[in-house]
């Protein structure tokens, strides 16, 4: 049964978990309707002038779902299936997610659709500055604060916050995270998506008692996220057994040698190929016999149709929306305890976060300093969202959504309404 990817909505599956959760903290129908659609939606055209010299008029959008406890907060993702739903879908996500951490952001979100595998990098600069100076409007460090995502990097955030420090006069470091450690960047910020990854996968392992070491690990994207989570993983003494790729998926019953496969994925740019492995159909990978799925790609890759060949006990969702509400629904019937999106990846917004005081204080800290914070916001943020799980026996997706939405609630409802 291939993988393919069914045309879930990812704004319906964010509405419908939405509900679900604002019904089991019993939210009224008022504070609903202030929290629950994106503040502000801006649609940009952005032309560019393509290396053989004809314009190319790619689409971008910057969702600000919610500013109410702070700055919105999230990623811009470069990729083809960028729509204007799927970035509400994630600015959505991201309010919950800061909210579930505990830190002083709301969330927000951009695209543009493009196949930036298939750009220059001259015309991924142009296409950066024009974008930006397209949603300049919106953006600040008081306002709105992208950061990487899908196939953006901290080359990327380096353009955008050169490009609004030019027309502001000064540099504003701020106004990005996730830039280059050598403009203000944060030690720690690019390994922080994993790194976060790997402290739930710690927590989840100690409450439902399975020892890491030695807990077989199939990893589904093998991009930031998914290869800092592997080699964290790798090096607490798990198994890797299974690694895809948008190229391709590997395989190796005893364990792959992960520092190894990120080495040559960094040279060549995939993962097919590697030398004591065999290759599986992507979407073999699924049903591996493995202790831990990692699903660290895009949104929908589990859904109804595949969702029952999964062999794994514990789900990590390193991707933001990786489970359909189908999906969830079946894995919950099989017992597999899943880590939702919202809590599972927000290491990245958190060091996000660090980056941004740090720029404000123009006071940097060190690595382990980085570390053991992040280790503390993860810790605190999983054992809460156990607790509700616990307590109000609802699914862990569940419970972190209560508990995001329940914060963002009571924020609105000490602002009160203006005017
Ligand atoms: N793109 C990341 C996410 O989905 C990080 C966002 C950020 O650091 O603002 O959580």
């Amino acid at each position: 049964m291939p993988t393919t990817l069914v045309q879930d909505n990812a704004c319906d599956v964010a509405m419908e978990n939405f509900d679900t959760a604002a019904d089991a903290i019993g939210l009224d129908n008022n504070t609903r309707e202030m929290i629950k659609r994106p503040e502000r939606v801006l649609t940009v055209s952005v032309p560019v002038r393509m290396d053989d010299g004809s314009i190319h008029r790619f689409e971008g959008h910057r969702v600000q779902h919610s500013s109410v406890r702070g700055p919105a907060k999230g990623g811009i993702r470069y990729h083809p299936q960028v729509t204007l739903d799927e970035v509400k879908a994630l600015a959505t996500w991201m309010t919950w997610k800061c909210a579930v951490v505990n830190i002083p952001f709301g969330g927000a979100k951009g695209g543009i659709t493009c196949d930036p595998k298939r750009m220059s990098q001259g015309e991924l600069e142009r296409m950066t500055r024009r974008y930006t100076s397209a949603i300049l409007p919106l953006i600040g460090p008081e306002q709105d604060i992208p950061a990487p995502d899908v196939y953006t990097n901290s080359q990327t955030m380096a353009w955008i916050m050169d490009t609004y420090s030019m027309t502001k006069g000064y540099a504003i470091p701020g106004v990005v995270t996730g830039k280059p450690i050598s403009l203000g960047g944060s030690l720690g910020r690019n390994e922080a998506t994993g790194r976060g990854v790997f402290y739930t996968i710690e927590s989840a392992c100690e409450h439902l008692r399975m020892p890491l070491q030695g807990a077989s690990v199939a990893v589904q994207g093998f991009g930031n996220a998914g290869s800092i989570a592997a080699q964290l993983l790798y090096d607490a003494g798990a198994r890797i057994v299974a690694v895809s790729d948008s190229t391709g998926c590997v395989y190796n019953r005893s364990g792959l040698n992960i520092p190894q496969l990120i080495h040559m994925k960094s040279l060549c740019g995939h993962v097919d190929g590697f030398p004591e492995s065999e290759p599986i159909l992507p979407h073999e990978l699924l049903a591996v016999d493995c202790d831990i799925l990692v699903p660290a790609a895009l949104e929908n890759m589990i859904h109804a149709d595949n969702a029952g060949v999964l062999r794994a006990r514990l789900v990590a969702e390193a991707a933001n929306g990786p489970l359909t509400p189908a999906a969830d629904r079946i894995l919950e019937s099989k017992g597999v305890f899943v880590i939702p999106d919202i809590l599972c990846n927000a290491g990245g917004v958190t060091v996000s976060y660090f980056e941004w005081v740090q720029d404000e204080q123009h006071l940097f800290w060190d690595a382990q300093d980085i570390y053991n914070r992040l280790q503390r916001v993860m810790k605190t943020a999983f054992a809460d969202v156990l607790r509700i799980h616990l307590d109000r026996k609802v699914p862990m997706r569940i419970a972190a959504n209560m508990l995001g939405i329940g914060r963002v609630a009571e924020a609105v409802r000490i602002r009160g309404i203006y005017p």
